[in-house]
């Protein structure tokens, strides 16, 4: 088998296999798609959301953004030695708090750990009225795509000449570009590491018929709501408060006409 970097540069790279099968590059594919983990906000807090957009819309907006994250730092929750109970070792806390007139971006997201910041600060998330208020705590986690899709690394594809297959000149090419804060040598590095993992688990079990063997970390996996969204009683600013006695000095007058 030869390779043959064809390009690359920060968030792509594109390889020719030369003598390999497609299925090989496939497999690499989907461990790429499915199984490396990356860093996306999973637990939204959302203290107070005076904005136009509903809670669940803007939580689902900040599940899609990608973070950059220091790889040695951070491990997912399942095999994490706080036996997923959350510590700083799998899990970002993160801030976000605004009030109108103004757009909020993902540079506005204040983030509790130094190694970890947002892949582009000027997504635009919202665009806040006057007053208008957003004030939510997060957590961000490493996981993979296979729980859900805004934990996917990158957008993954091959192509190759199937006249060419048994001609000898079997050649595959690979294209890959990274949505998430990972490059693409890491992520490519990353899904060889877990292949080889899983072909470990493998061999263990044709060992062992009739042994469940399970996968690293599936012994501890937590299966849970995607994003959980609760509403948490809150000293509001002076401003929101008085909104709140407009509001409802409005609905006692509307009572007493009817
Ligand atoms: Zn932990």
């Amino acid at each position: 088998m030869k390779l043959k970097v064809l390009e690359q540069n920060k968030d792509t790279l594109k390889v020719e296999f030369d003598g390999v099968d497609p299925s090989v590059v496939g497999a690499i594919r989907r461990t790429i798609i499915n199984r490396v983990p990356v860093l996306a906000i999973e637990d939204i807090d959302i203290l107070v959301n005076s904005s136009a957009l509903y809670d669940e819309v803007i939580a689902h907006r900040l599940g899609m953004v990608p973070f950059v994250f220091d790889v040695k730092k951070l491990v997912q929750k399942n095999v994490c030695s706080c036996k997923g109970a959350g510590c700083d070792k799998c899990e970002v806390t993160m801030v976000l708090n605004k009030v109108g007139p103004c757009k909020v971006y993902a540079k506005d997201i204040k983030i509790a750990n130094s190694s970890v910041k947002t892949v582009d600060g000027n997504v635009l998330l919202i665009s806040l009225l006057d007053k208008q208020r957003l004030h939510f705590e997060m957590r961000a986690e490493l996981n993979i795509a296979k729980e859900h899709a805004k934990w996917q690394p990158a957008i993954v594809g091959y192509s190759y000449d199937a006249d060419a297959k048994g001609s000898g000149k079997n050649k595959v090419v690979f294209n890959l570009k990274s949505i998430s804060g990972l490059n693409p040598k890491q992520i490519i590095l990353k899904s060889v590491e877990i292949m080889k993992q899983r072909l470990d688990v493998f061999e263990e079990a044709l060992k062992s018929p009739g042994k469940n063997i399970p996968e690293p970390g599936d012994e501890t996996v937590e299966k849970k709501v995607v994003i959980k969204a609760v509403k948490k009683e809150v000293s509001d600013t002076e401003e929101v408060k008085e909104e709140v006695k407009e509001k409802k000095k409005v609905s006692t007058e509307e009572a007493g006409v009817a």
